[in-house]
């Protein structure tokens, strides 16, 4: 195709569990405030809203199960979410037609400097700074949705050393996955490698160096990383 000038930067990508492959990630889209427990404990009416988004870079994934304490901040949050992978995309998708873009799930964490967040809402710039940073997101390997069925309901939860923190059901959402894609398509042209990150129950809080997180969602392996 090309000659580049500079060596091309690496594709950034997840295990997919079962196999030797790897699903090759675009763009990550996360959805704000989806379960309405979380929306009340961040001061907001989760009845009132319309569903909002912002970005991650496919490069702020991690797999490696550790997570180092990032520059910057004294307040960085946990934020467990159940990651959907498209293996499709197009625009105006219907509901109805949404999960046959989905490859499969995965568990991760939307891990977010608060504190620069907090700061960037209250000057209303734009969130990057808070959400966007290196090895933001940690993720487990992916797992296809024929081996797990279409997960809409089950325990989505995080334990840090053991104590659990956040705990709430995927049922809870106040989008849910179907109606997030269509939503998405209407804005932008999604595409096969996109995840998107489907939002965080109520109990978010701090974590600290040398602590211990549990994510799990149920019909899905437990990820667990370790601040360092
Ligand atoms: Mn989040």
């Amino acid at each position: 195709m090309f000659d580049y000038v500079i060596p091309t930067p690496i594709r950034p990508s997840l295990p997919v569990k079962g196999t030797s492959e790897r699903f090759p990630v675009r763009r990550i889209y996360c959805i704000g405030r989806n379960y309405a427990d979380h929306a009340i404990e961040m001061g907001h009416d989760p009845e009132k809203e319309p569903p909002f988004f912002f970005q991650k870079n496919a490069e702020n994934i991690d797999s490696s199960g550790e997570f180092p304490y990032p520059p910057e901040t004294n307040d960085v949050h946990f934020e467990v979410e159940m990651i959907v992978a498209l293996k499709r995309g197009g625009a105006n998708i219907e509901i109805a037609d949404a999960m046959q873009l989905v490859f499969g799930y995965g568990v991760g964490l939307d891990m977010t400097r608060r504190d620069l967040q907090g700061e960037m809402k209250k000057l209303g710039r734009p969130w990057e700074i808070g959400k966007a940073f290196e090895r933001s997101a940690p993720m487990g390997p992916l797992v296809s949705i024929n081996e797990t069925g279409q997960l809409d309901s089950g325990v989505i939860s995080l334990s840090v050393d053991g104590t659990v923190r956040q705990n709430g059901d995927l049922n809870q959402m106040i989008w849910k996955v179907p109606e997030q894609i269509a939503y998405l398509s209407r804005f932008y042209d999604i595409a096969a490698g996109d995840l998107i990150m489907s939002g965080t129950p109520a109990g978010v809080g701090s974590i600290h160096l040398g602590e211990v997180m549990e994510c799990r969602v149920d019909g899905l392996d437990p990820f667990v990383v370790k601040v360092v």
